[in-house]
């Protein structure tokens, strides 16, 4: 165990009424605790994993600071596989800090951020890819977000990447066994053929993992999403009615700290950050070219762009304009304004609209918009957004050590392909099952380490 001293930090959001935790780990963390509790029992004699009911009094006045339940759980059955208490404090803000504030006279230092998760890991408790998760977790926006962060922290990632690693290093064995057993003339050839067939068996794992990346990575970090359209067409009653109906829930999860989400929207699971939706809020006045500007800008960062076409009003210069500043970006063309006459020519919109979906609303009558909302999810997850025992890889990092991973084995493929000598495609086999271990930090530097970790919030 390579932590000697104990560590403490609040590790819930402080605010009104919520619950907030003062979380201790390390070898003097039941002491320490125990210092400042009056209840029926020591801290040191109760059994592990228990709660008790007590007073959490400063030693040095005598007086109470708050009335707490304190959990006891005993190493190495804890997130830390250290001893663990949690002072669950109902109180507000100050006196939590009054309790962290005495807990730290009490040879008790201030955890780094992530230093709890850092901590997992280092133990051995979890791997780099599960304490990764647990920044996700903290900071996911919808409850499909969490989930998958949930299946990371509980290891779906981990144990394909330790499955794959595995049959990385059954190759590598096997072809070491033929290569020391040439009972054959053709034993290369033979081994060549093998090691070509189960690196291929591979790949296609890792291709798999891969064509989950999108869908993960927009359950992680959201899809940025422009509302483009006129002046006057409706984009800020749509921001309004998205932000009104469907603000992302902030739920706690026992022992973390969740960040206060403002400005994602949930649709169907998937969170949606709108761009600049200040910049949208124009005047009356305003004219049609900075209508396009705006939308320019907004256009640049954007993941889903919702064009805005007004239902009631011919087209115009500036829609056509705004078909074209589009590109490539994934769009929805939403003709707004349906409870008016119709008054835009549906076939040009179409023409324009060239094979994307065309969803017909009326912000003003709540009409059209599960619609709306149906085409969007729908525009990223086929299926919807799947919870089922997948592992989709969201994490960048993850992402990029497995690109390179299929990379290398990609070139033991082609080595074997060329029928170059085995050992050339060993090297490859090898480089592989280096850079998987990455993901889940069998191999990786110290320095990276500290730098991941640094990342996290206090408290985890
Ligand atoms: P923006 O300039 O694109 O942001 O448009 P706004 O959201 O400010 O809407 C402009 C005007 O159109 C406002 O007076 C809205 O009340 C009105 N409006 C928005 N949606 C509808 C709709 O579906 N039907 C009708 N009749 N009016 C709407
Ligand atoms: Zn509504």
């Amino acid at each position: 165990m390579y932590c000697e001293d104990t560590i403490a930090a609040i590790s819930t959001p402080v605010g009104e009424g919520a619950i907030s935790i003062v979380r201790l780990s390390g070898p003097e963390a039941i002491q320490a605790a125990d210092r400042l509790f009056a209840g029926k029992r020591t801290l040191s004699e109760v059994p592990s994993h228990t709660m008790h009911y007590g007073r959490i009094v400063d030693p040095g006045t005598g007086r109470t600071i708050e009335e707490a339940m304190v959990s006891v759980m005993k190493k190495p059955k804890t997130f830390t596989r250290e001893d663990v208490v949690e002072i669950n404090c109902h109180g507000g803000l100050t006196s939590v800090n009054r309790v962290l504030e005495l807990v730290l006279d009490q040879n008790v230092r201030l955890a780094e951020p992530g230093e709890f998760t850092k901590r997992a890991f280092l133990n051995g408790r979890i791997d780099l890819s599960q304490a990764e998760a647990v920044m996700d977790l903290i900071r996911a926006k919808t409850d499909q977000a969490m989930d998958v962060a949930i299946g990371q922290v509980e290891g779906t990632l981990s144990r394909l990447i330790h499955q794959l690693r595995q049959q990385l290093l059954d190759i590598l064995a096997a072809v070491e066994v033929n290569i020391d057993y040439p009972e054959y003339d053709d034993a290369e050839v033979v081994t060549g053929r093998l090691l070509r067939d189960r690196s291929i068996a591979v790949r296609k794992q890792v291709d798999h993992v891969l064509s989950t990346a999108r869908q993960g990575k927009i359950l992680r970090e959201g899809l940025s999403t422009a509302i483009i359209g006129r002046p006057n067409v409706g984009k800020s009653s749509l921001l309004n009615h998205l932000i009104h109906e469907n603000r992302a829930i902030v739920t706690d999860v026992p022992g973390t700290t969740r960040d206060i989400i403002e400005d994602y929207v949930n649709i169907h699971g998937i969170p949606l950050k709108l761009i600049d939706t200040a910049g949208i809020r124009e005047t009356e006045d305003t004219v049609e070219k900075i209508g396009v500007e705006r939308s320019r800008t907004a256009l640049k960062k954007a993941d889903l762009v919702l064009l805005l076409i007004n239902y009631h009003e011919e087209l115009t210069e500036g829609d056509r304009q705004l078909f074209t500043l589009i590109g490539e970006t994934p769009a929805i063309i939403i003709l707004n304004k349906t409870d008016l006459s119709g008054g835009v020519s549906i076939d040009a919109v179409e023409k324009l609209a060239a094979g994307r979906q065309i969803v017909r609303i009326s912000l003003l009558n709540e009409q059209g918009i599960p619609e709306l909302e149906e085409s969007i999810a729908s525009l990223f997850f086929k299926n919807g957004v799947t919870q089922n025992e997948e592992a989709y890889v969201s994490n960048t990092r993850h992402i990029a050590l497995l690109k390179k991973a299929r990379s290398a084995i990609s070139d033991a493929i082609e080595a074997a392909d060329q029928g170059l000598p085995v050992d050339m495609a060993q090297i490859d086999i090898k480089r592989t099952w280096d850079i998987l271990g990455e993901i889940v930090g069998d191999t990786v530097s110290d320095s990276l380490i500290n730098e991941l970790f640094s990342k996290f919030c206090l408290g985890k």
